[in-house]
């Protein structure tokens, strides 16, 4: 009988890697709710709209509904909601992030002098003169946050860039570090997880690839950890890394074994 009563799952390399369903996932996922586990999964990727990853993870045969998803747009707009209520912001994002943030009532201006907040985020638009636009307004004294720090993203074939490399970008320029960066590890993404979730860190586990995001949620918070070495981190980076998980699984499969 475990002592878990929900887990958080990261979804890219963890459960799918672009357009394939991980071996063992829906096994490991099975094994969850066979255990009485409550399963959230948790993104990163800040691009798309909730109901895009539940039918995304339907597709593969994941039985989801809306509240049991999670994504670091969803976390930036309740902080910035909190922390910078009527601000105007910049964003160095994509059209849904915008969306959001216009749905959620802030004015975005393109006017790097009039931002209040500067909300940097993953771009495959972005160009040097939006780097330069995010420069100027951090320049004028606008607020830096970002989404979420993923340096890269795990696609079918190759790791491309992801927030972190253009929040780095516009951090290197400005000779400064954003304010805030939500997402995983952010604690507001820990809270919101497991407010959904109804369980306390204790009870709760979070399996992903990344040590630095979804290990260090955990770690940070008292969770149960689980490394699963199905995306970016491998073994070699368990033995490097500040950040210990728990459990280190060949995938999602396995993750029975830590419910027993
Ligand atoms: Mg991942």
């Amino acid at each position: 009988m475990t002592s878990l009563h929900g887990a958080i799952l990261d979804v890219d390399g963890t459960v799918v890697r672009g357009d394939e369903r991980l071996p063992g996932a829906l096994e490991g996922i099975r094994s969850l709710r066979a255990a009485g586990l409550d399963v959230l999964y948790c993104s990163n990727n800040p691009t798309r709209p909730v109901d895009h990853h539940v039918a995304r993870l339907r597709d593969h045969g994941v039985a989801v509904d809306p509240w049991q998803v999670l994504t670091a747009d969803v976390v930036t707009v309740e902080y910035l909601a909190t922390e910078h209520p009527g601000s105007d912001l910049f964003v160095v994002g994509e059209p849904h992030l915008c969306g959001r943030l216009r749905d959620a009532g802030f004015a975005l201006t393109e006017d790097p002098e009039a931002a209040d907040v500067l909300v940097a985020s993953i771009d495959r638009e972005f160009d040097y003169d939006r780097l330069t636009q995010a420069f100027w307004a951090l320049e004028a004294g606008a607020t830096f946050v970002g989404t979420d720090p993923d340096l890269t993203i795990p696609t079918g074939e190759r790791l491309v860039p992801g927030s972190g490399a253009i929040i780095d970008a516009i951090a290197g320029v400005a000779s400064r570090e954003p304010e805030r960066v939500l997402g995983k590890p952010a604690p507001e993404t820990a809270a919101a997880a497991l407010e959904r979730l109804g369980v306390d860190p204790e009870h709760c586990l979070v399996v992903g690839d990344r040590l630095d995001t979804d290990v260090a949620l955990g770690e940070r918070t008292g969770m149960t950890t689980a490394l699963v070495l199905t995306g970016v981190a491998t073994r070699a980076d368990v033995e490097r890394a500040d950040v210990r998980p728990d459990y280190v699984l060949d995938s999602l499969a396995e993750v029975g074994e830590i419910l027993d």
